[in-house]
């Protein structure tokens, strides 16, 4: 399968890039700034490492462009950029809260668009997001987040609906506290905090989350589609 996954630089999409890859899939990658860790997975995997900022719908259309270009097609697509800020409701400014809309929600849109104009005329295609259990269960400070993945919720089932009959799935992961960067600044007792408050009593891993979405984009899940994926420990139950 052609594969393109957003924000695969490191984390959760680093994950996700090695394990298409170890399937035997051809990959093309999103990432934002770090090119230095872009370069380095491309030359451990194979994958085609392309520099775009999702938020940007000119950007967006254009990475999609070239991976079709550079894969010969493309059958799955992985929402999975993103960015986390920790930060009182009261507090977020106007640029914040445009800044997490525009990386979760119009980034999914303008990759998704773009992606599915394609899925749609070849008849088939796999679509996954990456939500968030606080999409879920909603996250004090991180209002801004929380929304913009509930948002990802609605997109995928009413997605879901509207493609399904042009033999598209949609379905979204939610992944629990995991060991990426993005959890790098929580300090010891937070950690162990989220820890205690998930069943499986630990943080879970990237390569984790990467399995559930490559099941998800595999013919073995042909059948599933508008649903949410809770990877999590237990967390959002
Ligand atoms: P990381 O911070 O480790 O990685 C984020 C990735 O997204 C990087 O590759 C980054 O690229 C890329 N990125 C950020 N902004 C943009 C942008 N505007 N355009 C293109 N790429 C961008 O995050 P994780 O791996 O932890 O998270 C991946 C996804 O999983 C996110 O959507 C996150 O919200 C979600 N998630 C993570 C959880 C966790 O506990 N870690 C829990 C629940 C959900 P670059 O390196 O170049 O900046």
């Amino acid at each position: 399968m052609k594969v393109l996954i957003t924000g695969g630089s490191r984390g959760i999409g680093a994950a996700c890039v090695r394990r298409f890859c170890m399937r035997g899939d051809r990959v093309a990658f999103l990432y934002r700034c770090d090119t230095e860790a872009a370069e380095v997975l491309a030359a451990e995997t194979g994958a085609i490492a392309i520099r775009a900022d999702v938020s940007d719908a000119v950007q967006a259309e254009d990475a999609v462009a070239r991976a079709v270009r550079e894969l010969g097609g493309l059958d799955v697509l992985v929402n999975n950029a993103g960015i986390s800020q920790i930060k009182l409701f009261t507090e977020l400014t106007d640029g914040d809260w445009r800044h997490m809309m525009g990386v979760h929600l119009d980034g999914a849109f303008f990759m998704t668009r773009a992606a599915a104009k394609r899925m749609i005329a070849q008849q088939s295609g796999k679509i996954v997001n990456i939500g968030s259990m606080w999409g879920k269960t909603g996250a004090s400070c991180e209002v801004h987040y929380s929304t913009a993945k509930a948002g990802l919720r609605g997109m995928t089932m009413a997605l879901a609906k509207e493609l399904g009959p042009s033999h598209i799935t949609v379905n979204c992961v939610e992944p629990g506290v995991i060991d990426t960067a993005m959890n790098a600044e929580l300090d010891d007792a937070t950690r162990q905090e989220l820890c205690e408050q998930t069943p499986l009593c630990r943080m879970g891993r990237a390569e984790e989350v990467a399995a559930a979405v490559c099941f998800l984009a595999s013919e073995e899940a042909s059948f599933i589609t508008g649903q949410i994926l809770g990877v999590d420990g237990g967390f959002a139950i």
